[in-house]
């Protein structure tokens, strides 16, 4: 019974999270089901982790295979499946070299680690962007654009800096003679869905070419298939030197990457930066598995073409309400529905109604419901989706 689970839970854990009162017992391609066996159609994936949604069949046999054969060994040694999949990461982006770790906080304290030592002595600083989200630990909560993940925790490692969105002139301004890298998402997830603007990223590009900074791109929400193409950067015309990227990379196993050009991997040598369980030969496999289904024909394509229809739905919806949603945006399968200041308020309320109607939808930075499907997402599952949006939505608004 999810009562009873979430009782047991409530006096064990630390109150981190703030959780709905359901608790999850099987996934099944799109679908979840809680302990009370009620089915939900899932539109958040783990937040952009289950990218080829719940159990997907290439996954499960690939782990099967894996976790029968060789668990854990030291990176002290060579593993097949992690070679394998640094080698596909490679090449299908613009890097040679890859780390692995196990969590996208981490991917970015390593992306950082290395912009620190790759750059000469004196540069050590890192300018990221408002409304960003890079992680918990206390070098990415310090990167991160939100002083609501900061509060409580201070004083914050020294040498991150906050630029605000959009503003290219401001953003030169910070770059001092101690900057070492900027560091963005292309879309920014947890900041509302929020896309960069590619004469933006363009911009950071050549202030990062011309004052000799790095430039990070945390894709780790946006990265492995989200965006409809392979990583977000490649639809908008900018490379970045350094990648970060976890989420959904090892089809809903734990995984952190951090890539990065030969010439700037190099600092890294002999026991500067490791993880114990960075790039277990499971979860490896797991990955490899799903960037094949990612990588095969079509499917990049398909999620494209289904994020354009999602998002068309979602600009209908938009046009009927609009004094309460603002807008719908997003890249391929990370879209969001933007509500005004008076709309807003009622965000949690349309997450709630959705639940009770059996859909799992998120409300993000207190502005915007965030939907990132399974990439395998059906066009009759949006438009069931979009139906139950609809209702839900003429429900809330239409009662003031
Ligand atoms: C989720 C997320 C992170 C943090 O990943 P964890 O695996 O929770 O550490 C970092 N950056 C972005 C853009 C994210 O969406």
């Amino acid at each position: 019974m999810n009562a009873t689970i979430k009782e047991r839970a409530d006096k064990v854990f630390m109150a981190t999270y703030g959780r709905y009162p359901l608790a999850m017992v099987k996934g099944e391609g799109c679908r979840l089901f809680d302990a009370d066996g009620k089915e939900y159609l899932d539109f958040l994936s783990g937040i952009a982790v289950c990218g080829l949604g719940h159990c997907h069949p290439a996954v499960t046999a690939a782990v099967r295979r894996q976790v029968a054969e060789l668990v854990h060994v030291s990176n002290l040694y060579y593993t097949l499946p992690q070679t394998e999949l640094a080698e596909k990461l490679v090449a299908h982006s613009f890097a040679d070299k890859v780390f692995f770790c196990n969590s996208g906080a981490e991917a970015n304290e390593a992306a950082m680690k290395l912009a620190r030592k790759a750059s000469e002595p004196q540069r050590f600083e890192i300018i990221s962007l408002i409304g960003s989200f890079h992680g918990r630990t206390l070098a990415t909560v310090a990167a991160t654009g939100q002083t609501r993940f900061q509060q409580g925790f201070e004083p914050m490692p020294l040498g991150f800096k906050h630029a605000p969105f959009g503003d290219l002139a401001a953003l030169e301004q910070m770059i001092t003679p101690a900057t070492c890298a900027i560091l963005c998402e292309p879309l920014q997830g947890e900041g509302g869905v929020r896309p960069l603007p590619p004469e933006y990223l363009r911009g950071i590009r050549a202030l990062c070419d011309r004052h000799g900074l790095f430039l990070i791109f945390d894709e780790v929400q946006t990265g492995v298939g989200r965006s409809g193409t392979l990583f977000a950067h490649q639809q908008l015309g900018v490379e970045p030197d350094i990648m970060t990227l976890a989420k959904s990379l090892a089809g809903g196993l734990p995984i952190g990457a951090m890539l990065a050009r030969e010439k700037i991997a190099a600092a890294l040598t002999p026991g500067s930066h490791a993880s114990t369980f960075g790039g277990n030969p499971v979860v490896c496999a797991a990955a490899n598995a799903a960037l094949d289904v990612i990588l095969g024909d079509g499917f990049l394509e398909s999620v494209r073409k289904k994020g354009e229809y999602f998002r068309a739905g979602l600009g209908k919806l938009a046009a009927k309400f609009p004094a309460k949603i603002a807008t719908a945006r997003g890249m391929g399968l990370i879209l969001g529905l933007v509500f005004t200041e008076e709309g807003a308020a009622k965000g949690g309320e349309v997450v709630a109604k959705m639940m009770e109607r059996g859909f799992l939808i998120n409300f993000t930075a207190g502005i915007a419901l965030r939907f990132v499907p399974p990439l395998i997402v059906s066009e009759a599952e949006i438009d069931r989706l979009l139906a139950a949006l609809g209702e839900v939505l003429a429900e809330i608004f239409k009662a003031g």
